[in-house]
């Protein structure tokens, strides 16, 4: 990273430098016992800047250019494994050319809610293609993915209901339950049985809704969504699933994870993202009618913040029209996706439970998973370093994820890169 460290720091140097810091001791302590001013624990927090300092800090990083399958960042040219862009639809002419129109007929802005000025008929037309597409009756379009669990989840789980939620479940599923006023359960990752568990566990005259991913943004796993319907059929409780990750990924056209199992109907809620197999930015939730509108009256998120940018509707529904109309796309994403995923596990890395475009290469150690991810960018590899506390402490990893425009000799080349630096690491033989 030229900008960042003049030379290169090797993964011995890099260790010494934060020895002695325990990372998880300073992202709890900061205040310090005595801190009279909130901002203390701003002043106290030297973890990036430390990181900087020995040219290992991995976040922020902007990029020049953003092309799909490569980008540019710091002047070079580097292979992209480190975007959710699976379809590689943010430079198809199609989407490209629907978020100018959107401009030009809209402006850049609705300036407010959906709830009062920030609806258009885009807005709409994106919500029936959603409906039509995951065959249910209504769906709802929010700014974000991440706002839409929240308003989702928040509106529903009241006092008198539960949320159970899979411990691997996204952050916004999360804060969707700290932001409901009813309790939050977790049951162990994919684990049917201990969800099973936990709903006998639910007192009488509760409500609950289980919350889980389709496909698990960091592990690139698929729930067990078979085991998990038929305990919540059992226990009459409803499930929302959020296909973040497997909408235009997997299932028949790339229709997610329900799809994917032969199971369409099994499930009560589905929220999916438009920043990812969508090239764009948004959320929406698809469902029932009468519990659509609930959530539209009741789902603070939608209420409380402005709607979705015309730019950003019309690419995401010409990325529809696009999907639909070429869903070879899936299969071809599918494909980079066991390329990568069998080659980095041939080597011998550590990629879990992965069996889709998602392949996470563990590597434990936070500054050893830093130090790689940095080697790799410099030869020309784009990865995302993830450490706590969007996976345990201890547990980093680096997530790699394939687009349907990735070629061949892309992951080739990536693989060699792996290959080259795991052995320089100790990561590999
Ligand atoms: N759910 C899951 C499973 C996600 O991975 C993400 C984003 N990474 C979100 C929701 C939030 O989506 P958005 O980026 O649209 O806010």
């Amino acid at each position: 990273m030229a900008k960042q460290a003049e030379s290169e720091t090797d993964p011995q140097t890099a260790a010494a430098a934060f020895a002695g810091l325990s990372i998880e001791a300073m992202l709890h302590d900061y205040d310090g016992r005595d801190a009279r001013d909130i901002f203390a624990k701003a002043e106290g927090f030297k973890l990036s800047e430390q990181a900087r300092a020995v040219g290992l800090y991995p976040f922020f990083q902007p990029l020049d250019r953003n092309d799909g399958p490569e980008a540019e960042i710091y002047g070079r040219r580097v292979v992209m494994l480190g975007s959710n862009n699976y379809l590689g639809l943010t430079r198809h002419p199609h989407v490209l050319q629907a978020a100018h129109d959107a401009i030009s007929e809209h402006g850049t802005s609705l300036t407010g809610s959906r709830f009062l000025n920030g609806t258009t008929h885009l807005h709409e037309r994106l919500e029936n293609k959603i409906a039509e597409f995951l065959g249910t009756e209504a769906a709802l379009v929010f700014t974000t993915g991440y706002q839409t669990n929240l308003g989702v989840i928040s509106s529903l789980v009241n006092r008198r209901s539960v949320a159970v939620v899979d411990k691997a479940d996204h952050a916004s599923i999360y804060d969707g339950c700290r932001l409901a006023e009813g309790e939050m359960l977790r049951f162990r990752h994919n684990d049917a049985r201990h969800l099973d568990t936990i709903l006998r566990r639910v007192g009488k005259g509760k409500t609950s809704l289980v919350v889980i991913d389709g496909v698990f943004s960091m592990g690139g796993d698929i729930a067990d969504l078979p085991g998990i319907v038929e305990v919540c059929q059992r226990h009459q409780v409803r499930l929302l699933v959020d296909d973040a990750h497997a909408i235009g990924v997997i299932g028949v056209g790339g229709h997610g994870t329900a799809s994917h199992f032969g199971i369409e109907g099994a499930v009560d809620l589905t929220v999916g993202t438009f920043s990812k197999s969508f090239a764009s930015v948004g959320g929406f939730v698809a469902g029932s009618r009468s519990v659509l509108e609930w959530i539209k009256h009741f789902g603070r998120s939608m209420i409380f913040s402005a709607s979705l940018p015309p730019a950003s509707a019309a690419a995401a529904l010409a990325a529809l029209e696009v999907l639909i109309e070429e869903p070879e796309r899936v299969e071809t994403v599918q494909r980079k996706g066991a390329m990568l995923r069998d080659g980095l596990r041939d080597m011998g890395f550590d990629t879990g439970d992965s069996q889709t475009p998602i392949v996470p290469v563990t590597i434990g150690d936070e500054v050893a998973t830093v130090t790689f991810w940095r080697d790799l960018l410099e030869r020309g590899v784009y990865t995302n370093p993830i450490m706590f506390p969007a996976v345990g402490m201890g547990k980093a990893l680096l997530r790699t994820s394939c687009m349907a425009t990735h070629k061949d000799e892309h992951i080739e080349s990536a693989l060699e890169k792996f290959q080259a630096l795991g052995r320089k690491h100790g990561l590999l033989p």
